[in-house]
């Protein structure tokens, strides 16, 4: 059968290999477009993530899509995920084998959109993508994670700021199209 973002997120809800599977209420796979042109990638759901099954709807959600409004654009025009699938439980950060057993249904997201630009949201996106064949020929953006301004507010700004280029980038590529 061909490869279909509903496959993959069918799989990733009947998934077994990520060990915090079992813990999860909900496994959160993202949501967006199949033709978006920016894909966003977070590190794992939160609590709120988990109960409704939907990606960054969270405090660090809002932030996020309020963000993403200052420089025009709209969640429902960018694809949004994380590396890890399902809830850590306590917020802590996800394990490299809970990584390495979600990492494939990222990869196969990635692919299957095709997105010329990609968003790596903190530390943990940044280091699961680092030299990833999957970002070859893409335009890759990493910032913050939208929730370490809750800790240290003056990221704001930084945010903000890689928004404007982000905002630049897609009207660029948009350009050469
Ligand atoms: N933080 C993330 O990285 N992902 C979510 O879906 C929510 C909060």
């Amino acid at each position: 059968m061909e490869d279909s973002l509903e496959r993959i997120a069918q799989e990733i809800r009947t998934a077994s290999s990520c060990p915090l599977a079992r813990s999860a209420r909900h496994a959160v796979p993202g949501e967006g477009p199949s033709d978006a042109r920016i894909f966003l990638v977070g590190q794992a759901p939160g609590a709120k993530e988990d109960m409704t099954g939907r990606p960054f709807v969270g405090a660090a959600g809002r932030l996020l899509t309020h963000a993403l409004q200052t420089v025009g654009l709209s969640r429902e025009e960018v694809f949004i995920t994380s590396v890890e699938k399902f809830y850590p439980p306590g917020d802590r950060p996800p394990t490299k084998e809970e990584i390495a057993a979600c990492k494939p249904f990222l990869l196969r997201q990635i692919r299957m959109i095709d997105p010329p630009i990609v968003v790596l949201l903190g530390r943990v996106a940044e280091r699961t993508m680092a030299e990833e064949p999957a970002l070859i020929g893409r335009c890759v953006l990493i910032t913050i994670h939208p929730a370490a301004v809750f800790r240290t507010p003056e990221l704001k700004r930084r945010l903000a700021g890689d928004m404007q280029t982000l905002r630049q980038w897609l009207t660029e590529e948009a350009a050469r199209r």
